[in-house]
């Protein structure tokens, strides 16, 4: 759902033709077409404007080569979002996204080995080889691709991880309710500090990653720009669900360990958030350039 909106539908919303809105958004909102955003190569994750991807212009036609991986739906998706460069000595100047259906020949694309969470949104590999598309299929400019890019990620960042604050909540009363019931040494063991630490930490990060989505949502209703705090918010939820999650399987001991309690799923899940929209690393590198670092 968090591909298919903010990396899908969004950049569609705002960057999109009229001819595209009026094609693809009725398809994409109601008829249970899914998007797939297909940015990340290997040898350009987080140095995403280093991707290799080319777009060649020939009449009203562009001709499409490249490899994408980890495209979230991408086995699938109907209708997928690909950036490519159209002029690599331009640089990040020359990258450009294009609108391509799944069907369209010299689109190939295959499921991805298995990933550690998240194994209900399965990422795949795409190659575009001689993939001809016209030129109506561009999503804005030319060299647009960058602001487009950017665009996604200020939404993605900002709200991909809301569930994970429902998540988190889920946890902490599932942890509190076996902490007031499990019984050691002869009490319940959310009586021991050393347990009741944990519930009370796991509170504050749950209170503390509200705020921070609560946020971007107020900044995002207000039309304000928010690539920042966005950054922030998935920082700060993704690492608080990752410690969030450990916290919650330690209260339970080893029955947290267990595969059918799912709370280690949880956490499998929690992981694959320091890597998706940009690593914990990147997010750091983005908010300390707006402290001017
Ligand atoms: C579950 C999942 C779903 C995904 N879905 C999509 C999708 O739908 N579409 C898509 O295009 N991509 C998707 N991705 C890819 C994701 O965007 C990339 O994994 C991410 O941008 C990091 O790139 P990388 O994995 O190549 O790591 P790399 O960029 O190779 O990074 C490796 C390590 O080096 C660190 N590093 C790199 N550069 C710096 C730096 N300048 N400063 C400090 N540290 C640095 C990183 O933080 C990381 O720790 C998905 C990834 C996952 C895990």
């Amino acid at each position: 759902m968090n591909a298919h909106i903010w990396a899908g539908e969004m950049p569609l919303l705002t960057f999109g033709s009229e001819e595209q809105k009026e094609k693809y958004l009725p398809l994409l909102c109601r008829e249970g077409w899914i998007a797939s955003h297909a940015a990340s190569e290997p040898q350009a994750g987080s140095d995403l404007y280093s991707l290799k991807t080319t777009a060649q212009k020939h009449g009203d036609k562009y001709i499409l080569n490249g490899h994408k991986h980890y495209v979230t739906n991408g086995t699938i998706a109907d209708l997928f979002i690909i950036f490519a460069n159209v002029d690599p000595s331009l640089g990040k100047e020359g990258l450009t996204a294009f609108v391509i259906e799944k069907d369209t020949p010299g689109l190939v694309v295959q499921k991805s080995t298995s990933t550690m969470g998240v194994r209900t949104a399965q990422v795949a590999e795409a190659t575009l080889e001689n993939c001809e598309v016209s030129a109506s299929n561009r999503l804005g400019e030319e060299g647009a691709g960058l602001a487009i890019f950017n665009h996604s990620m200020e939404w993605e960042r900002g709200f991909i991880l809301a569930s994970a604050v429902g998540t988190m909540e889920r946890l902490l009363e599932h942890s509190i309710r076996y902490a007031r019931t499990h019984r050691q040494f002869g009490q319940a063991i959310g009586k021991f500090q050393l347990v009741a630490n944990k519930l009370v930490d796991m509170k504050l990060r749950l209170e503390s990653a509200k705020a921070h989505l609560y946020k971007v949502a107020w900044m995002k209703e207000n039309k304000k720009m928010a690539l920042m705090e966005a950054s922030m918010a998935n920082l700060y939820i993704s690492e608080a669900w990752v410690q969030s999650s450990l916290e919650a399987i330690e209260v339970h001991g080893a029955y947290g360990y267990l595969t059918n309690t799912e709370l280690e799923r949880e956490l499998r899940d929690a992981i694959g958030s320091k890597f998706y929209s940009g690593t914990s690393e990147i997010q750091r590198v983005v908010i300390g350039k707006f402290l001017g670092l």
